[in-house]
């Protein structure tokens, strides 16, 4: 079965260096793409962190990948197997540099590998909803790519909780029903909250990233945290929405093995197909062009 990784860094920073190192592997545009290829994982999905050049319009341009070298939007110079979305500064923005911001955005989404807009709730204390995102959101229906967000828990204790919670994700998708939003981590540890406004909205979906992190050996693993893992399926279940669950990884934290076959577990086989693979090609929808 070929895989997606809906959700990964390519990020070079000393902090990542220690934390792939903790998991088991190494923070490097080789390592990633050998081990992808080892486990058959075709495409990534990076969320963008690396500040990207001075702005030609006067807002505030994305975050992007740049593990494989300092980061060139006109032309792609990070490994063909990346896609990524690029990131946003909210805290940066105002109302007055807001359609600016969407226009430097513009730039990097008419490229083929920019595929969606990533929204860092919590690490900025902006919310989901707040006006200064709109021209944003506008955006992503006119690209026809996702709005994704993280929610749930802040690494490091960093941030405010109360801007990443998933409840208030449900505002924003009613106000802007054309526009896919994605929640990553599922909001953990708020994990039925994230499902329920998955469950009532249709344009939210899920990714299951960086649930865990390091290096563990799948089954002494998920024998250890079993209740945890079946409370995620129970209400997976129980909304049994499975075309709304993207695999994920939060790559450097994980080990790429070991999160597959947790994963595995975790999503009954009858929906692996889906999770693994055809959910990222529905919602990231620029990625068929790249695969
Ligand atoms: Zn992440």
């Amino acid at each position: 079965m070929k895989i997606i990784d809906a959700h990964m860094h390519f990020f070079k920073v000393e902090g990542f260096d220690q934390i792939a190192r903790e998991a088991g592997g190494e923070n490097t545009a080789e390592y990633y793409i050998k081990t992808a290829r080892e486990n058959n994982v075709v495409m990534s999905i990076a969320m963008g962190n690396a500040r990207s050049e001075t702005p030609l319009f006067g807002g505030i341009t994305p975050r992007v990948p740049d593990l494989a070298g300092p980061f060139d939007y006109k032309n792609y110079n990070q490994p063909k197997e990346i896609a990524y979305c690029a990131g946003v500064d909210s805290q940066n923005m105002t109302m007055e540099n807001a359609e600016a911001t969407a226009n430097e955005f513009r730039r990097y989404l008419e490229t083929p590998q920019c595929v969606g807009i990533k929204i860092y709730l919590g690490y900025n204390y902006v919310y989901a909803v707040d006006p200064r995102h709109f021209p944003l959101y506008r955006l992503a229906e006119e690209f026809d790519v996702p709005i994704v967000y993280h929610t749930g828990d802040l690494a490091g204790g960093h941030g405010l909780l109360k801007y990443s919670h998933p409840l208030t994700i449900d505002e924003v998708a009613k106000e802007f029903p054309k526009v896919r939003f994605v929640m990553s981590h599922c909001g953990n540890p708020w994990l039925l909250d994230a499902i329920e406004v998955a469950a009532s909205n249709e344009n939210v979906y899920l990714d299951l990233s960086g649930l865990l992190e390091g290096n563990f050996d799948g089954d002494v693993f998920y024998e250890k945290h079993k209740d945890y893992f079946s409370y995620i399926r129970m209400w997976l279940n129980y909304i049994d929405r499975y075309d709304k669950v993207m695999y994920g990884t939060d790559w450097p934290l994980i080990n790429i093995k070991s999160y597959i076959e947790i994963m595995k577990r975790v999503i009954p086989e009858e929906h692996h197909q889906k999770f693994f693979y055809d959910n990222a090609v529905r919602v990231y929808s620029k990625l068929q062009k790249l695969l």
